[in-house]
């Protein structure tokens, strides 16, 4: 019994590796003759079988799933909690990558089985393979790790579908942040990977203005993240960081309609009354130092004629 035993192919994602694996090579006449021979077989079935058989034997022989068996032997917690792990075709490039499916009747994440979704000839790569396989599998050791403490859906926003986008964006972005920070430290990341999220992260939390490079090493260089830590952070930049004092940044996004903005109100905490009580009804967890653009505040200035107006209809 080896590590990798719960690891499945499904057979169509191997005819295809074959293929491209095979295009060329000095074995491609030797490995055609002998499959044809197969098609001598008269039921149907059997001749599948056969072909699978056949087709999971030279891929072995070829060792098309290396990068594959040493990724997931460098994540202990995935032969330990899986299941099984089936690897299948991807449509396309932008649908590689790794997921998991937890079985609902079983005990949480016990019993879990994992997809690798790739593109049959991802396999002639082995660096760039190995590369996004070892970001993906990470993924799923943080998901399977009690002490990253995973959810699978993050609380909803206060502002309703827009921002429920926003949030999951951000959330991701930090994810991948701790994931690349991590591989980086253990050699396995691109040279480039600390600019490129550092860029991806000041995108997503502008308001940081100078100070945006010390926050983002609070995730990329942080070597046990936390799914409850990265929430907060995306939900609230600031405030999970105890630092409200500064004011929001020219072309951050404002904190109710999460539009980019460089129209802030100048001074939200002097916005009158009604409107602030309105606000905090809407965005509990608001407050004045996150600031608001001047078209949400507008909007909340507006509020007690349109729902005089409303009551008068
Ligand atoms: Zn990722
Ligand atoms: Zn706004």
């Amino acid at each position: 019994m080896t590590a990798t035993d719960f690891i499945r192919y499904e057979p169509r994602f191997v005819e295809d590796a074959l293929f491209y694996a095979l295009r060329g090579h000095e074995r491609e006449r030797e490995f055609q003759r002998e499959r044809n021979r197969l098609y001598a077989i008269a039921d149907p079935d059997q001749r599948d079988s056969a072909f699978q058989k056949f087709d999971q034997e030279w891929f072995q022989r070829l060792d098309l799933a290396a990068p594959i068996d040493r990724a997931i032997g460098e994540q202990p917690l995935l032969a330990r909690n899986l299941a099984r792990c089936l690897v299948a075709r991807a449509p396309g490039k932008k649908e590689e990558g790794a997921e998991l499916f937890v079985n609902p009747q079983a005990n949480g994440i016990e019993r879990a089985a994992a997809g690798i979704f790739l593109q049959p000839q991802s396999l002639l790569d082995s660096t760039s393979l190995l590369a996004l396989l070892r970001h993906e599998l990470l993924h799923l050791a943080d998901m399977l790790d009690p002490g990253f403490g995973y959810e699978p859906t993050l609380p909803a926003a206060e502002g309703g579908p827009t921002h429920d986008r926003l949030l999951a964006d951000r959330y991701r972005i930090l994810w991948d942040a701790t994931i690349d920070g991590r591989l980086a430290r253990r050699g396995w990341a691109r040279e480039s990977a600390r600019v490129e999220r550092l860029l991806e992260f000041s995108r997503a939390f502008s308001m940081f203005g100078a100070e945006t490079e010390q926050v983002f090493s609070r995730f990329f260089d942080a070597e046990a993240p936390s799914h409850a830590g990265l929430v907060a952070f995306a939900y609230d930049p600031r405030g999970s960081l105890g630092a409200p004092s500064a004011k929001p940044h020219p072309g951050s996004r404002c904190a109710l309609c999460g539009f980019p903005t460089h129209d802030f109100e100048p001074e939200p905490d002097r916005l009158p009354a009604h409107a602030l009580a309105e606000l905090t009804r809407d965005f509990p967890r608001w407050r004045p130092n996150h600031g608001l653009c001047r078209q949400c505040a507008d909007l909340y200035r507006a509020c007690p004629l349109s729902t005089r107006a409303a009551t008068i209809i």
